[in-house]
């Protein structure tokens, strides 16, 4: 084990046994493999593949369906050690959605859907990577989303556009979320809001959407889009739980979903913080290695204290979660308690990885900027972490009002 080792924290059996298998997948994907993927923008399919014929993208998928049936508190060592293993954060993403569309499925899902198409998710033979909520007008202001899918007959027809959706074209699935009542029509706006789930394949050949990628600079090898549906047609078992009810079914589970992108930022900042220390302890200059200077050595010390708390607090907060969906789901204390923990696990776990990647691209000097050391790649990830999935002023707007009681800024 490495001076880095944070093998502190308090892993139970099976998070140990998630560790290990995940880093044995991992370390058949060297530095240079992650270096081409992020240079030619080529998605990281062998990758991908790897972690899906050993049953990871089922993780979440209970097992009466051959998933892992396993819960946030193994997932977040997943997504940790895929990050930490040499992708960094671009890696957990490019699996992200893969494992965490299917919950929607799992809690909502008819038996028909469920029994339809979770086995194979398991099976790593379909894939739900993609999950539509963001439009040009609805980013942090969710409810604001105008696409419309209005019943006719027995299907539904969908309208409107879609921005920086991930991973579609990489996915069979896409979880839609569209406005089934107009916002002028339901008492809150939270309400009149529904979930679909569409056969992507079938919207093509329909001719009902369209979609184009959008260049960007972080996290280049896995691809977001805007999307354009122009009177899809979904029949009407494409409605995943309550018509109405979507936007809380989204709002379910995203606290843990929270706590896994959290996860992923500790990750990338581990990866940050053993590459800075390795230069810092090979480079020379004036005859010493630099990592000598304090100016080099203390903020990459800083860091690790950042993302070690960081990480504590992801896993613990993880651990509680899981505890409170077994027992206490019902609890609004409890709920309301995962809330806090997830934002400020978000928050931190942000700024720990943005304060490693920058010390680690600083104590390389002129070669933080040079693709071969990867580490200019770390900081762009992390630079993106304060904004996805959101950002970083929303989840202390959470902090501010819902945990120390100020008022709502919107
Ligand atoms: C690489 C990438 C991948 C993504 N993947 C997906 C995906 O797969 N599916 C999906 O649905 N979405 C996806 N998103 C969208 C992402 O969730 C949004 O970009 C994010 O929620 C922010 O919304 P916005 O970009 O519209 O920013 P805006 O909402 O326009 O906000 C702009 C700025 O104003 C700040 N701001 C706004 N209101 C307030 C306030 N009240 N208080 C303080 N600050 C405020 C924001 O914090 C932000 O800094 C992705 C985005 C990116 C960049």
């Amino acid at each position: 084990m490495s001076q880095l080792s944070v093998d502190g924290l308090a892993l139970s059996d099976e998070q140990r046994l998630v560790r290990r298998s995940v880093r044995e997948i991992c370390e058949s994907f060297d530095r240079a493999y992650w270096r081409e993927r992020d240079a030619s923008g080529e998605y990281p399919r062998e990758f991908v593949d790897a972690l899906a014929e050993n049953g990871w993208l089922g993780a979440l998928v209970p097992e009466e369906y051959g998933g892992a049936g396993m819960g946030t508190s193994e997932v977040v060592v997943m997504m940790d050690e895929i990050a930490a293993g040499g992708g960094g954060f671009s890696a957990a993403q490019a699996v992200h959605g893969g494992i965490y569309n299917s919950v929607p499925l799992v809690k909502y899902g008819s038996d028909e859907m469920k029994e339809a198409l979770l086995p194979k998710v398991a099976a790593g033979e379909a894939s739900i990577q993609a999950f539509g909520l963001t439009e040009p007008n609805a980013g942090s202001d969710s409810t604001s989303i105008e696409t419309a899918a209005e019943r006719d007959g027995d299907e539904w027809v969908v309208n409107g556009q879609k921005i920086w959706t991930s991973r579609v074209d990489v996915s069979d699935y896409l979880v839609l979320v569209a406005r089934t009542t107009p916002k002028d029509d339901v008492e809150k706006k939270t309400r009149g809001i529904s979930m679909f789930l569409v056969d992507l394949e079938a919207a093509y050949e329909q001719g009902g959407l369209e979609v184009e990628e959008i260049p960007k600079s972080a996290s280049g090898f896995v691809h977001s889009f805007e999307m354009w549906f122009d009177d899809l047609r979904l029949p009407e078992s494409a409605l995943i739980g309550t018509e109405g009810e979507g936007f809380y079914q989204v709002l379910d589970g995203l606290n843990e979903e929270r706590l896994v992108i959290a996860a992923e930022c500790v990750g990338l900042g581990r990866l940050a913080i053993e590459r800075g220390v390795a230069y810092a302890n090979e480079r020379e200059v004036f005859g010493r290695p630099i990592g000598q200077n304090q100016a080099i050595q203390h903020p990459l010390a800083e860091a690790y204290a950042r993302v070690q708390a960081a990480r504590q607090l992801t896993y613990d907060a993880a651990d509680r979660a899981d505890g409170a969906a077994e027992g206490e789901r019902g609890s609004d204390d409890a709920r309301a308690a995962i809330g806090a923990r997830a934002n400020v696990a978000k928050f931190l776990a942000a700024e720990a990885c943005f304060a490693a990647a920058d010390a680690a691209v600083q104590a390389h000097g002129g070669f933080g900027v040079a693709r071969e050391y990867d580490v200019e790649r770390y900081f762009r990830e992390a630079r993106l972490t304060r904004l996805v999935p959101i950002t970083q002023q929303l989840a202390l707007n959470y902090i501010g009002e819902r945990v120390l009681g100020m008022p709502r800024s919107y």
